[in-house]
């Protein structure tokens, strides 16, 4: 796929030399599109194209924030309308504010009050603060190579298996000496760590991903999450779910609803805005929620210039309403059904030892059976990196075919991906699949 690279892709190259010297490592986001980073220059529902042209279907979907597809029409022309009111910033209340928190109680009553910041990672930092001033205790506790934003306390699998201190730099012992990660999975692991807790002051939250570290890519058992919850009851931690790729997405009531869960806090980003910027939020029980606040009492710090700002909520109020109105995740989850079926169908047809499946609209195609593996197993580490490997050979391919696909294996579908899209997708897979030699 070298030459296609050569032949198609001058303005990028251009670009990615541009880039290269202006921005550290040249692009800011991981979906480097090996040889050189592709400029985008425009998108409109599942399509992509580059400076050179070049289309591709999307399967990144603005890292999952653009459930309707890229750039919705109806959101786009109600953001413009909020534009012209009042621009895009007042640092004052406004009533997409409370129309935003409204929508999202109504669609998960455990989010009785929402305080939005200006990330998802800003609403982890949040959801830490807030346990700790509710609970008075300091340990909080992540799953290893779950991923929760890149804050000093949570930063990515600072202690799993195969991440261990991949992103450490600049994070020093010290500030993350309260953050405990236990192994996904490991209930027994959990709760011998939260009674050892017990004794130097207890723990404020233990955090998860809903469908298991990094999107689903190491799921749980079935009935992991409930165990997780129980243990924090019987603790006195709260429990802590990160929607922030799952929140709306999976469906309006988040994953905590289909999973059965009760959730004290949940984290969220990317959908709440409908992939607009500034976009992040905490949510929860009142009670908790209570200390944040500009009121008498409240003891926690969360504010931000941009946080809550028109343009935000009011992009995340009319999303979720065309979302409802639209029965969006139900149909971006069929698409998700069907790329994972096909992508099965390839699989079997080249004998190719990948794996693919889904969680509605979130589909992992990992180049190794690795899903199976657990972080605490000893050849972990050397398998992830045999799998990044692979998927650094295929995202050339798939480029050149023209799809769109993070390096990590994670696809997001929306709701305009339509039979016909996967369908284009799917041949453009097998080309791919049938010319390169897995790793
Ligand atoms: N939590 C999870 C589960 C995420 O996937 C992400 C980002 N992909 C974050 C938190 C951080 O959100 P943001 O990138 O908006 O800071």
């Amino acid at each position: 796929y070298e030459r296609w690279f050569e032949e198609h892709c001058a303005s990028s190259r251009a670009a990615g030399r541009d880039a290269a010297d202006l921005i550290p490592g040249g692009t800011h986001h991981s979906q480097a599109n090996i040889p050189f980073p592709l400029q985008i220059d425009r998108a409109a529902g599942p399509h992509l194209w580059d400076a050179d042209g070049n289309r591709y279907i999307d399967f990144v979907q603005g890292v999952g924030a653009s459930l309707l597809g890229a750039n919705n029409e109806t959101v786009r022309e109600k953001v413009k309308a909020v534009l012209d009111e009042c621009g895009p910033s007042l640092g004052l209340l406004h009533r997409y504010e409370i129309a935003l928190a409204r929508t999202v109680r109504e669609f998960m009553p455990a989010v009785q009050r929402l305080r939005m910041t200006a990330s998802g990672t800003e609403a982890a930092m949040a959801a830490v603060r807030v346990a700790r001033a509710y609970t008075g205790a300091a340990y909080v506790v992540k799953l290893g190579g779950a991923y929760h934003g890149w804050s000093d306390q949570l930063a990515y699998g600072l202690n799993a298996p195969g991440t261990a201190r991949r992103s450490a730099g600049g994070i020093p012992e010290q500030a993350q000496a309260l953050t405990q990660e236990v192994p996904p999975g490991d209930v027994d692991a959990l709760r011998s760590l939260l009674s050892a807790n017990a004794e130097r002051g207890g723990t404020a939250a233990v955090i998860v991903e809903p469908l298991g570290p990094q999107s689903g890519t190491f799921p749980f058992a079935p009935d992991y999450l409930e165990a997780v919850q129980e243990s924090c009851r019987s603790f006195g931690a709260l429990f802590v779910v990160d929607e922030v790729i799952t929140g709306f997405r999976l469906g309006l009531g988040g994953a905590h609803e289909q999973l059965g869960l009760s959730p004290d806090l949940l984290i969220f980003g990317k959908c709440i805005a409908g992939g607009y910027p500034a976009a992040g939020a905490l949510g929860g029980r009142a009670d908790v929620m209570a200390t944040i606040g500009s009121g008498t009492g409240a003891s926690a710090l969360v504010v931000g210039t941009l946080s809550a700002n028109p343009l935000s909520c009011a992009a995340g109020y009319h999303s979720l309403l065309e979302m409802a109105r639209t029965d969006a995740p139900a149909r971006a989850a069929s698409a998700g059904a069907l790329l994972r079926a096909g992508l099965e169908r390839l699989i079997a047809k080249y004998q190719l030892p990948y794996v693919a499946y889904n969680f509605g609209s979130i589909v992992h195609l990992h180049t190794s059976g690795l899903y199976q593996l657990s972080v605490t197993q000893p050849d972990f580490a050397s398998q992830l990196a045999t799998r990044r490997e692979a998927m650094i050979h295929l995202i050339e391919g798939f480029t050149a075919e023209g799809l769109m696909l993070s390096g990590s294996g994670r696809m997001f579908v929306g709701a305009t991906h339509t039979d016909q899209v996967v369908a284009d997708a799917l041949d453009r897979f097998d080309r791919v699949f049938a010319s390169v030699r897995p790793v």
